[in-house]
């Protein structure tokens, strides 16, 4: 008869792995799917200064993979695989890879949120190194430097007048000629002398070898091309949540992202959601992995609650 699982965790970042220590050292069997991005978001970054308990800083793959043996240590499973099917509807659940289906009492959702990049080679190239989609994780690199940020909602505009604190100055790029931003948020941004605007452009390439030295920028009205000397560019268009296998199962909001209906659990009892797949707001990954610590406990407490 095939294996169930106590406990099988869907993704490998902060939240998944953290989620695996917990449920693996309170002696449940534990099987992590880790996705096609093993180690999650923070694979795409170099220094993270921001986790506790590392003062001088770490490298964000270095702490993945501290992650990954911690929950190992305690005997959670790993496979390099995404999942590719859910049925929530019987019990135990089953969970489906390219390499079979699983079991599992009890399933934590933790496949994260992916920023929305502009899909260009020069940005891919030098994401970590002048790329951000993160203010708070990398304006702190900045000090002192001319930065700008693409967008023009609430997020773009919170982006922007977070990094005055540390950039001489901030450029907004906007593709239209009005921000979607709420008013008192267009307000405070108009207000702040750091933060200037262009409208109606677009970044067509991100300049610089080996960090960011500038942009060339396109006004989609006139065709218009012009360079922007800057070190930092901040992608601030959105995030997706990683939910397309869950639409129409789990309650969720016009954007995707998984609302738990009781603490960690979500409308279906026995499966929980942790980290940025809940989280359009915080997106940290001290905060991704408190919330896969808490579903942990969650999941633990329901399956004693069912037996
Ligand atoms: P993620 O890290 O997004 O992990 C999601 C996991 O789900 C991945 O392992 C993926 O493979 C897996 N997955 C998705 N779909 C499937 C599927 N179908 N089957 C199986 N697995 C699946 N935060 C900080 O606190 N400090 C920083 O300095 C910092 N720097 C950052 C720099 C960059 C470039 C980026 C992009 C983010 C940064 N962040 C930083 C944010 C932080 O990385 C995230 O908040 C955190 O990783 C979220 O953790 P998570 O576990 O919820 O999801």
């Amino acid at each position: 008869m095939a294996k169930v699982y106590d406990a099988i965790i869907i993704g490998s970042g902060p939240a998944g792995y953290t989620a695996a220590i917990y449920a693996a050292r309170a002696n449940l069997s534990v099987l992590v799917f880790q996705g096609y991005q093993v180690g999650g978001q923070l694979m795409l970054t170099s220094e993270v200064e921001n986790y506790p308990g590392f003062e001088e800083g770490i490298l964000g793959p270095t702490l993945m993979e501290k992650m990954e043996q911690q929950a190992r240590r305690f005997g959670a499973e790993m496979l390099p695989e995404d999942v590719t099917a859910v049925d929530f509807s019987r019990r135990p659940f089953v969970i489906t890879s390219d390499s079979g289906s699983y079991l599992a009492r009890a399933v934590i959702i933790a496949t994260g949120a992916s920023a929305k990049w502009l899909g260009l080679p020069s940005e891919q190239r030098l994401q970590g190194r002048g790329v951000s989609a993160c203010a708070t994780c990398d304006g702190f690199f900045f000090r002192g430097k001319e930065v700008a940020v693409v967008g023009g909602g609430d997020t773009a505009m919170e982006e922007a007048l977070f990094l005055t604190r540390y950039a001489s100055h901030v450029t907004v790029i906007h593709r239209r000629d009005t921000l979607r931003a709420s008013k008192i948020m267009q307000e405070r941004a108009f207000k702040n002398p750091k933060i200037s605007f262009i409208w109606n452009s677009e970044v067509i390439e991100v300049l610089g070898e080996d960090a960011v030295t500038g942009l060339r920028l396109r006004n989609v009205k006139t065709g218009e091309e012009q360079t922007l000397t800057v070190e930092g560019l901040f992608l601030a268009i959105g995030h997706q949540p990683n939910t397309s296998l869950f639409r129409g199962l789990l309650q969720m909001d016009e954007a995707g992202y998984i609302i738990p209906v009781e603490h960690t659990m979500t409308n279906i009892p026995g499966v929980f959601a942790a980290g940025d797949v809940t989280d359009h707001r915080y997106r940290q990954a001290v905060t991704a992995a408190g919330d896969g610590c808490r579903a942990a406990i969650d999941l633990e407490r329901w399956l004693e609650s069912q037996a």
